[in-house]
């Protein structure tokens, strides 16, 4: 996969692109990233790339030209050019799933008071991360990039993401390492019991529990087994007799 980023700040994608899960798909040439500094298409001397809003009003709005500039090369070269936008539509695990297949996302950091409106045309998709505005699309750039790198094929076991939260439509089950008591806390029993079928049976029973409890909007669109949904009665049973 090839990811291209165009932004006023280059620099904060340093680390963060060679750190970790990220830096080794990128080493390992799982996915190849460009980071585009807008001000190479910036205007005049001082390789502007903003103005004053038309009709008046506090903040800056990111040019046109140096856009379009930037991105419409990406375009042509085939990437999916996405919009990092506290309008845009909500990144969840099921668009990261989407994009993850795409061979080719360009992403576009806004930056004042946002975008000439104008800048739109050239862009197949807007992302938010959240009902939240930050200062700048670079953060929201990096979570989506970090959201899709780690689900590309070898990034990391793919059994470690098909089980996390919102993959199968559930939050995870609780997960527990060594030491066996902690503070007066114990593991749960059947975690060390060696037998994998009740761990199983546990940690799905976990999951809903925590589901029900935290997010009970997942469990409309969650596959559910009819076995789940009797959990499911039970857990509501007990919550209300308590
Ligand atoms: N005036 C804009 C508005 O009210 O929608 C907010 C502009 S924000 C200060 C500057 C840039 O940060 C945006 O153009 C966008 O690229 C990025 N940004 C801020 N919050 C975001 C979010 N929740 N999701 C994605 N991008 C965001």
């Amino acid at each position: 996969m090839r990811i291209d980023v165009v932004t006023i700040f280059p620099e904060l994608f340093e680390l963060p692109l060679r750190t970790s899960i990220i830096g080794r798909a990128a080493e390992g040439g799982l996915v190849d990233f460009g980071i585009h500094d807008l001000r190479e298409h910036g205007l005049g001397r001082h390789r502007s790339v903003d103005d004053y809003p038309y009709g008046g009003g506090a903040g800056m709005v990111m040019r046109p030209e140096p856009l379009f500039g930037a991105i419409e090369p990406l375009r042509n070269a085939g990437a999916h050019v996405i919009l990092l936008d506290p309008a845009g539509e909500r990144l969840t695990d099921a668009l990261a799933r989407d994009l993850a297949l795409q061979p080719r996302l360009a992403l576009v950091c806004g930056r004042y008071e946002g975008i000439d409106e104008r800048v739109r045309a050239l862009v197949d998709r807007e992302v938010s991360i959240g009902d939240y505005v930050l200062t700048g699309g670079e953060l929201p750039a990096l979570v989506l990039i970090d959201t899709v790198v780690r689900l590309l094929p070898g990034a990391i076991a793919e059994a470690s993401h098909t089980g996390d939260s919102f993959a199968a439509g559930l939050l995870e089950h609780p997960q527990y390492t060594r030491p066996e008591a902690f503070r007066k806390m114990a593991v749960p029993a059947v975690l060390l019991s060696g037998n994998h079928a009740e761990v199983d049976r546990w940690r799905r029973r976990e999951a809903l529990r925590r589901t029900l409890a935290r997010r009970p909007d997942l469990l409309g669109a969650a596959p559910l087994t009819d076995a789940d949904r009797s959990i499911l009665e039970e857990l509501r049973a007990v919550d209300e007799e308590s």
